[in-house]
């Protein structure tokens, strides 16, 4: 009998190739899902409990067990609620609506505000306050808050009532504080209006300065001043950012206006036009404004107040600041604060300046001073580019008493908020302001040498430190990367998914084939592919970097690539190959053999031409990280590794055993797919046990070498899983070369190829179903582990397999599959005479949904649980992990997931299916070993699930293995 028993032959390649739906399934599977929705989680968890007791063994050790399940429990609900999004606030009555409590907080010589209050006053409010307090010079202001803002929304987008009273009372206050009156015409106070929520939103929202200045005023103020320059350039600036901001006068306009007077004055730059062109530019400003907004730029102060409150309220949903939120994951916040604050010029003349500056390198993390300032500029002219800064380090040939003062300033931050500060300040005539204070942002390295030096420091101590790193930036210390300079000089041509981290440049190969013939010739080459399949891991090995116009995190290239650590774009969809004329285009730009690309694997840009890139360097701070990681975790860290090379460097990155080894993986290279095929060709059991036999050496070897490169640690191997389709060619040519090498007709391959076609492959025929029907693979497979770890044992090299059968749906399943083992170890053993015990764990994978439900029995017969979060996940959605990034980006811009469900583990569903074979799993053995080597394991926020739902060990890529110990580390001290 021929090897499969089926059917049609459209080509359809695992991990790679689109799918056809299976209607039925997918009925039945959303039907499914609607109805365990609509239950809780606690009625499930119920159910799931009632009927665990009944029918699993009552001993002591399972009432300790449900006992300590409990505690853990009670945990995760906690851990669960923290974790889910804030339901939206309820609807209130739109009109009238007046917020309870205070609305506005001064911070000034009386200061009502703090440090902790980010919720209510924003980051930037809450560290004005805390600035003022200890005594930092800050130009007194107030913060209107954050709920004022809810209520705003509320409101219809009115202010609330009482509002603005409570704003001229806190102008009374500072007028006092200044000596100078909102609005006056000889001396006017003037201030900005700043947004700021409680967490940062870089650029998102709006800042109007020099408000308060009007026809009259802007003349009291020159003379004041003796300065008509800055008087003038204060007013335009004025003019242009509230048409710009409050009212949504294009900014060109202006910059049209402003163009025409500089060519009248023969000028280029916007410093050198005189005071007589800036007073015609407020004037034609003042018509560009009247002729967009239809009225005439208002002149009473307060009125310019009460418009730029309600512009910086409404800037909170502006398109940009929703995408910033969903794109960086925020949900849950009230809205943005307003800050007003009294105005300090940094460009009344050359005593004057303004900069922004870090306490430390925010790149290096080294204890340096970093940051840049302008001479004679207002703040936005350091963030505009329109003059070049000058580094602080120059600061003192300017004036070295403001620079030795910020020194001081840098001091009393750092100890005062233990952290890294970023900060903006502006000198007044020789006076300096402190204007914000906020946690800086840095890079990986920089994360790591911080938080190593501030443990140095006395700072913070070890735990604090841990959990200040962002385990995810780590891989940024782990590839090389392209050289920051260098990626803000060149645009991205367009980002598909940061599929596998890293930076590679070469010139585009189309196939694998290609990819190999080129680089063998010593050229750099990036496989440029619409997908990639098993049969391209040849290709995929040779060229520096993989580029995929289609596929999710977890498509075959993404997940190949990343066990690799090979940089990889997957799914970038603007990117259109011709693979017959071996190019591809993105926009109008088309790309050939002869040019350069270069691909950031962390972010998934793509750019033309090639950008030089920096290696990474992996300090001696970054070992500590990962010693003191290991000290404070609990759960283990393995990787998913197929070869010894790849687990030489997960043992390098600390990986503490094999959770994952896929053996089809070890089937592709040279003339093992040569035996595989023929395997698959043949016709009888006899004939396919002899291609068996030809495969045996090749899987010993290989588990020798991996046995040998994690010598005394486990090694969980995974029986053969992808339907075996996969492993035949499907294009003409390709089925012409097999038929030649196997000396069978183009008909044989082709119909084996139909055969083995599956309208669904990964529903289809394959892991433990394989097994079942060709008990001859799992045979061998069994043998060459066995034959592998009495071989180590034989030269003393401790090898602890442990064997993994996928797919399992039902207990009898594992139950036959395992006897089945058992026997083959048992011969193997006696045939090779050898005595001592070899104590291989037989385990499953729990990647259906159905294993998971019936987890207790399938633990009956398993000495391990390991989750396959990938398929599960495909599974519980009814989503494809190939194709789901053609309606990903859809279901990600409306909400309807928050992420990528394959590449951070949807707690509320899917972990529903790992807590439950976890408890139920542990119900019936108390003691059984639980694991997950889905892409999950890698993945910080899943592997504080992990921890939180109390798993054994993690099991992810090597290059992810330091990012699962940290992260192991900080669910262990978050958990304390
Ligand atoms: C899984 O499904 O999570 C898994 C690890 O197996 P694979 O990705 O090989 O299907
Ligand atoms: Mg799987």
């Amino acid at each position: 009998m021929p090897m499969a028993k089926k059917k049609s032959s459209k080509k359809a390649v695992r991990k790679s190739t689109t799918k056809k739906v299976a209607k039925k399934s997918a009925k039945k599977a959303s039907k499914k899902t609607s109805k365990t929705k609509a239950r809780t989680a606690s009625a499930h968890k119920k159910t799931a409990k009632k009927k665990t007791a009944k029918k699993t063994t009552k001993s002591t050790t399972a009432k300790q067990h449900t006992s300590k399940k409990r505690a853990k429990k009670a945990v995760r609900k906690v851990a669960r609620k923290t974790t889910t999004k804030k339901a939206p606030a309820k609807k209130a009555a739109p009109k009238k609506r007046v917020v309870k409590g205070k609305l506005v907080y001064a911070f000034g010589k009386k200061t009502e505000g703090d440090g902790s209050m980010k919720t209510l006053l924003g980051g930037k409010g809450a560290n004005l306050a805390e600035m003022t307090s200890i005594g930092l010079p800050v130009p007194p202001g107030f913060t209107i808050t954050t709920d004022t803002c809810a209520a705003f929304y509320q409101n219809k987008k009115r202010l609330p009532k009482g509002l603005m009273d409570e704003v001229s009372k806190h102008l009374t206050m500072l007028e006092k504080q200044r000596g100078k009156k909102f609005g006056n015409e000889s001396d006017p106070l003037l201030v900005s209006v700043r947004s700021g929520a409680a967490v940062s939103m870089p650029g998102m929202m709006d800042t109007i300065l020099n408000l308060g200045l009007n026809d009259k005023s802007v003349k009291g103020l020159a003379e004041k001043t003796g300065n008509v320059r800055f008087a003038y350039d204060a007013y335009r600036r004025l003019i242009n950012m509230f048409g710009d901001v409050v009212m949504g006068v294009g900014h060109h306009h202006f910059e049209d206006a402003f163009t025409t007077i500089k060519v009248k004055y023969q000028v280029t730059n916007d410093t050198d036009v005189p005071s007589e062109g800036l007073k015609e530019l407020c004037i034609a400003y003042k018509e560009v404004y009247a002729k967009h907004v239809g009225s005439k730029f208002p002149q009473n102060p307060l009125k310019q107040l009460e418009l730029a409150i309600n512009a910086v309220f409404g800037s909170w949903n502006a398109d940009k600041a929703i995408s910033y939120r969903r794109i960086e994951g925020m949900s849950g916040l009230n809205g943005t604060a307003v800050n007003v604050q009294t105005m300090v010029f940094g460009n009344m003349g050359d005593d004057c300046g303004t900069g922004v500056a870090f306490t430390r390198n925010p790149s290096t993390g080294d204890n340096t001073f970093y940051g840049e300032f302008l001479i004679n500029a207002q703040g936005e002219d350091v963030v505009a580019g329109i003059r070049t800064p000058s580094p602080v380090a120059e600061m003192p040939k300017w004036n070295n008493a403001i620079f030795k003062q910020l020194l001081s300033i840098k001091k009393t931050l750092e100890d005062h908020y233990s952290d890294m500060q970023d900060i903006e300040f502006t000198i007044e005539q020789g006076h300096l302001f402190m204007l914000q204070t906020r946690t800086g942002k840095r890079t990986g390295a920089a994360a790591v040498n911080i938080a190593c030096d501030m443990v140095k420091e006395k700072r913070i101590d070890e735990k604090t430190a841990l959990l200040r790193i962002p385990a995810g930036d780590l891989t940024q210390l782990l590839l090389p990367s392209f050289d920051p300079k260098a990626k803000e000089a060149n645009k991205a041509l367009a980002t598909g998914l940061p599929a596998s981290p890293g930076a590679s440049v070469g010139h585009p190969a189309f196939t694998a084939g290609e990819a190999v013939e080129r680089a063998l010739k010593g050229e750099k080459v990036i496989l440029v592919r619409k997908e990639t399949s098993p049969e391209d891991v040849d290709g995929m090995h040779s060229a520096v970097g993989i580029l995929t116009s289609t596929g999710g995190m977890t498509s075959h290239a993404a997940v190949v690539a990343r066990g690799w650590g090979k940089c990889c774009v997957a799914g970038a969809g603007d990117v259109h190959i011709d693979e017959a004329n071996g190019t591809f285009s993105i926009g109008g730009d088309t790309f050939g053999r002869g040019d350069l690309i270069s691909i950031d694997g962390s972010t998934g840009e793509i750019f033309a031409g090639s950008m030089p890139t920096v290696e990474p360097e992996l300090s001696g701070n970054f070992s500590k990280i990962m010693k003191w990681s290991d000290k404070y975790r609990t759960m283990g860290v393995r990787t998913n590794a197929d070869s010894p090379k790849d687990a030489a460097r997960a043992r390098e990155f600390g990986a503490q055993g094999i959770g994952l080894t896929r053996t089809e993986h070890m089937f592709f290279e040279g003339e093992r797919i040569t035996a595989m095929r023929e395997m698959i060709l043949s016709e009888n059991v006899s004939d396919r046990e002899l291609a068996l036999a030809k495969l045996l050496p090749f899987q010993r070897e290989d588990f020798v070498g991996i046995f040998t490169a994690m010598n005394g640690l486990p090694v969980t191997i995974r029986l053969l899983d992808p339907p075996l389709h996969e492993f035949l060619p499907h294009e003409q040519e390709a089925i012409q070369r097999v038929a030649n090498n196997q000396g069978v007709s183009v008909e044989t391959v082709r119909r084996q190829v139909a055969l083995l076609h599956e309208s669904n492959p990964m529903m289809g025929h394959r892991g433990c179903r394989l097994a079942i029907t060709y008990p001859e693979i799992l045979s061998m497979q069994v043998r060459a582990i066995v034959e592998a770890a009495i071989e180590c044992n034989k030269n003393k090299i401790k090898a602890i397999p442990e064997i993994m059968i996928p797919l399992v749906g039902t207990h009898q399943e594992l139950s036959i599959l395992r006897e089945q083992t058992e026997e083959v170890i048992d011969l193997v053993k006696k045939e090779l005479g050898f005595k001592k015990k070899l104590n291989i764990k037989i385990g499953t994978m729990i990647e259906i949904p159905r294993a998971a439900l019936t987890a207790n029995e399938i633990a009956e017969h398993a000495d391990f649980f390991s989750f396959g979060t990938n398929d599960l996940t495909q599974l519980a959605f009814g989503y494809s992990r190939d194709d789901i990034n053609t309606f990903l980006p859809d279901y990600i811009g409306r909400d309807i997931l928050p992420e990528d469900p394959f590449q951070s583990l949807d707690q509320t569903g899917v972990g529903q299916l790992v807590e439950m074979g976890f408890d139920k799993g542990r119900a019936t053995k108390s003691d059984l070993k639980i694991g997950i080597c889905g892409e999950h394991g890698g993945d910080p926020k899943s592997v504080h699930f992990c921890h939180r739902t109390g798993l054994d060990y993690v099991s992810c890529s090597p290059f992810r293995v330091p990012i699962a110990r940290l992260a192991a580390a900080q669910a262990a001290i978050m958990d304390e």
